[in-house]
């Protein structure tokens, strides 16, 4: 059968997406492949095509282990001979599906990657005849990246042992360097690079500040996804579980997902959110990948993404459908102090740690544009193009003002805190002094005799977190040690001492006035 053929009577489709029909082609030909596709881009059919007109099986590198006997079944429902080998199968499936691959009946074999560290894997390989290579996820082969596996490092040696077999890797996030570094890795130095548009037109990005995170999701629900399914990541277990009861308790149909619930429980929730309507999933970060349900319309952080890419990652399970869909997220300044505690926590190298900062800072950027967000979103992936008109930021853009003086009275107030022998105080302390609050603790510190106490009248509290967040987003102040005490940076010299201007954004009063249309 040729392409075109396949796709129509395998996969039921009449045309194909995008750059597919370029890739499949290109593949079938015998080239290496490296796709940039966005999820819900139709990255599978680019190696699925090929691995059915090509002689051969078709072996897939994937680390989804987990989702591995729903894409075989899915496949199988199709007609097409796919079996899969990964750590959770008993020895007997294994050497079925070993059996099967050899005997020449598979048209696609997925892998989880360590199974190539295993000899064994690989001579079986040996011993087969190959279609081609599929690196899904391609970007795990990455150290700069922010979903690095040591596993796909040894796919590098796919190209020695096999040089005539195309190799095609494929990822939905990877900025300009995580890009480059692919090629290099997996020795892609003469595939054709095939990059999509990462933009994601029906999804409108929002970011506000984050009061009372959990009200503000509910309002949000409330007002524009009555009865719709959504996503809401929270960062850890404790909060995923609170949040999903308090949906719960409030008329949302919402159900937990974390790491430390029960595989079972877990593989139910799953299913469940896949198959009902109107169902919340209330996630950490380890639900997600690879999940295929078209009509999420939504995705909530309630928490700050530790990167960009994470972020584009888990917002762009929203609306693959393409109809108008929401990217919400809250943040504030605590989860500026906290993301900066755990790197300064992490383990690994000072090399790791820099990569974690690096990854944040384009993050805070983000939270902190007056720009376009879709712009700047796209501009962290290498790709730009025109204010979008459909972020929070294009429809009532937030002012910038001089938020120099305040500044300097935060930078003041902690300087002259640094000077308390073994105190260490935080944010919370350095704003009271600020409004000249004789709370017990400044009394007992005698914080109310400082120079600097009540000089902070100009602004209340959420004004003046929002300016330590701003100093934090911007470097400008960093936080240290266990009660995440604030100390001065570099940037924090230039601001007090050398005449830096700081400028701040100003939140808007936007909540009635950004709202996604709704589908239907
Ligand atoms: P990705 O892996 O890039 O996230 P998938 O390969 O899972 O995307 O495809 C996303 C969705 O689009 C799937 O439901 C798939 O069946 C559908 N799809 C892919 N290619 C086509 C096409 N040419 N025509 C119609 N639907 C397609
Ligand atoms: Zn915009």
């Amino acid at each position: 059968m040729g392409s075109h053929e396949v796709l129509r009577r395998v996969f039921g489709y009449d045309s194909y997406r995008g750059d597919q029909q370029e890739i499949v082609e290109h593949v079938i030909g015998g080239g290496d492949a490296l796709v940039l596709m966005p999820t819900g881009g139709g990255k599978s059919l680019c190696y699925q095509i090929p691995s059915l007109v090509r002689e051969g099986v078709g072996v897939v590198v994937s680390p989804l282990i987990a989702l591995m006997q729903d894409q075989v079944d899915a496949l199988r429902d199709l007609g097409v001979r796919a079996g899969f080998l990964n750590s959770t199968q008993y020895p007997d499936e294994r050497s079925l599906v070993e059996a099967e691959f050899l005997a020449g009946e598979l048209d696609l074999l997925y892998l989880a990657p360590e199974r190539l560290r295993v000899e064994q894997t690989v001579r079986l390989l040996e011993r087969g005849k190959i279609a081609l290579f599929a690196i899904d996820e391609a970007h795990c082969v990455a150290q700069w990246g922010h979903d690095f596996r040591p596993d796909y490092l040894a796919l590098s040696h796919l190209h020695e042992r096999w040089p005539d077999v195309p190799r095609v890797a494929l990822t939905a996030t990877a900025t300009a360097a995580t890009h480059a570094e692919i090629a290099e890795r997996l020795k892609l130095a003469d595939a054709k690079h095939f990059v999509a548009s990462f933009d994601r037109p029906n999804i409108q990005y929002r970011i506000v500040p984050k009061n009372e995170p959990k009200k503000q999701l509910l309002e949000l629900l409330r007002n524009e996804h009555d009865g719709d399914a959504g996503i809401v990541y929270c960062l850890s277990r404790n909060s995923v579980e609170k949040t999903a009861e308090f949906l719960n308790q409030n008329g949302v149909k919402a159900l937990p997902y974390h790491a430390g619930l029960d595989s079972g429980t877990r593989a139910k929730n799953q299913s469940r959110f896949l198959r009902e309507d109107g169902l919340v999933m209330v996630a950490t970060i380890a639900f997600g990948m690879g999940i295929d349900k078209p009509d999420v319309r939504f995705v909530a952080h309630l928490d700050l993404p530790k990167s960009v890419e994470g972020y584009y990652q888990e917002t762009g399970r929203a609306g693959r459908d393409g109809l108008p869909s929401t990217a919400w997220l809250a943040y504030g300044l605590q989860d500026v102090v906290q993301q900066r505690k755990m790197i300064e926590d992490s383990d690994g190298d000072q090399q790791h740690r820099r990569r974690l900062v690096a990854h944040l800072d384009a993050m805070l950027a983000l939270c902190e544009t007056v720009e376009c967000r879709r712009v700047q979103l796209l501009e962290y992936f290498g790709q730009g193009g025109e204010p979008c008109g459909n972020c929070d930021t294009c429809l009532v853009p937030p002012e910038t003002w001089d938020g120099t003086v305040p500044a300097q009275k935060v930078l003041s107030t902690v300087y002259r805190l640094k000077n308390e022998r073994r105190q260490k105080f935080g944010a919370g302390q350095t704003i009271d002094i600020l409004l000249g609050r004789k709370t017990a603790k400044v009394i007992q510190f005698d914080h109310d005799t400082l120079s600097v106490f009540g000089i902070g009248t100009e602004l209340n509290e959420s004004g003046w977190r929002g300016v330590v967040r701003q100093l934090l987003a911007q470097g400008l102040l960093a936080v240290e040690g266990e009660y995440s005490t604030l100390v001065l940076t570099p940037g924090s010299e230039e601001v007090l001492y050398r005449g830096r201007k700081v400028l701040m954004r100003r939140e808007p009063e936007r909540a009635a006035k950004v709202r996604t249309a709704k589908p239907k």
